[in-house]
């Protein structure tokens, strides 16, 4: 059955990660009309990485792309339509929300906002080839990998601090690199960094990332002596920032300085009808656990609205 522009379902959900997904099989299964649409490829974030090891019910490593069609086909067990459009509106009509596309306008009565959010790059040449094979965007996804080695963690604010605080109790080594000579994270974080395995680099940047097929170390400058010097490390751990997929609400649903949804544990928005689950919204741990939890009370919560 193709996606209809002239109905309007009960549920849209934008985004096929783990929080769209999880979102759609709850309303499929609650009967109601479900549509997702996801611009690129189902499984989200959660589908470029090999190894999950910490996804409950999966003891070992298992590989993002699996479990993102698993979590696909359930969705669609439950009768929910899924569709590839991009979204790049949302536009309230009385009761009905809707979701502009290239190809069309699609309504519901009830939108549930999954699109997540992707790390912030250094930027660096090989950054991108070398992501699973030594550059990570995630300590707490892939920390457990680096356990006895040496790595580094950029970055300067409380996911870079608490990222070196929690990769120091299972690495033998840890670099923190700071471009500036203080952190902006929080005192709670920066006073666990005193630890013998932790060493700070202040006003300093990566300007290479060294390789033999994987991390084998690090080019690091300071910036205001200009010295140079070479750090041999086992893993990367990048740390700038997040950047939200939320860019085609604004305006529509309230973000926060950072561009998250700023709804809260109970998914809802601004906008009665309107939640946001998973990445893209405010909230302490972004894990694939947390955003297929979100997605469940975004159903939930879609559901006792349109009732
Ligand atoms: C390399 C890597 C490894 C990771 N490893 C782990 C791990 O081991 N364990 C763990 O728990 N977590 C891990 N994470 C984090 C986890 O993948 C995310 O927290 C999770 O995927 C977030 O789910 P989400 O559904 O909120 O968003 P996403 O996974 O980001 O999915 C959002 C989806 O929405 C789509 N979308 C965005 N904008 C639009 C639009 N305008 N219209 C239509 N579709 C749109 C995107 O294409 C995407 O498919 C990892 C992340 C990365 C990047």
């Amino acid at each position: 059955m193709k996606p209809e522009f002239d109905k309007v379902y009960d549920v849209i959900v934008v985004g096929a990660g783990p929080a769209g997904l999880t979102a759609a099989l709850y309303c499929g299964r609650a009967g109601l009309d479900t549509l997702v649409l996801e611009k690129l490829s189902p499984g989200g974030q959660m589908a470029t990485t090999n190894e999950i090891e910490n996804y409950p019910g999966f003891p070992g490593i298992t590989d993002g792309f699996t479990l993102a069609m698993n979590m696909k086909i359930q969705a669609e067990q439950f009768g929910v339509q899924q569709t590839y459009a991009e979204v790049q509106a949302l536009r309230v009509d009385g009761e009905t929300k809707r979701l502009e596309t290239k190809d069309g306008v699609y309504r519901a009565r009830c939108v549930i906002l999954a699109p997540g959010a992707a790390p912030r790059l250094l930027g660096l040449p090989n950054e991108t080839a070398l992501r699973g094979k030594g550059v990570s965007y995630c300590a707490t996804c892939d920390g457990a990998f680096y356990r006895g080695k040496t790595v580094a963690v950029v970055g300067g604010g409380d996911t870079a601090a608490a990222d070196a605080v929690f990769l120091s109790s299972l690495c033998e080594k840890v670099y923190l690199i700071h471009r500036r000579d203080t952190l902006r994270a929080s005192k709670s974080y920066t006073r666990k960094l005193d630890k013998p395995n932790v060493e700070i680099l202040w006003d300093s940047v990566v300007t290479e990332i060294l390789e033999d097929g994987r991390v084998c170390g690090i080019r690091v400058q300071n910036v205001k002596t200009q010295a140079e010097r070479e750090l041999a490390l086992d893993g990367l751990f990048v740390a700038v920032g997040n950047v939200p997929a939320t860019d085609f609400a604004r305006g529509a649903v309230e973000l926060d300085s950072a561009g998250y949804f700023t709804a809260g544990e109970d998914t809802r928005t601004n906008l009665p009808g309107v939640f946001a689950a998973g990445d893209c919204r405010k909230k302490p741990l972004r894990q694939i656990v947390t955003a297929a939890a979100d997605g469940a009370v975004a159903a939930y919560a879609a559901e006792a609205y349109l009732s």
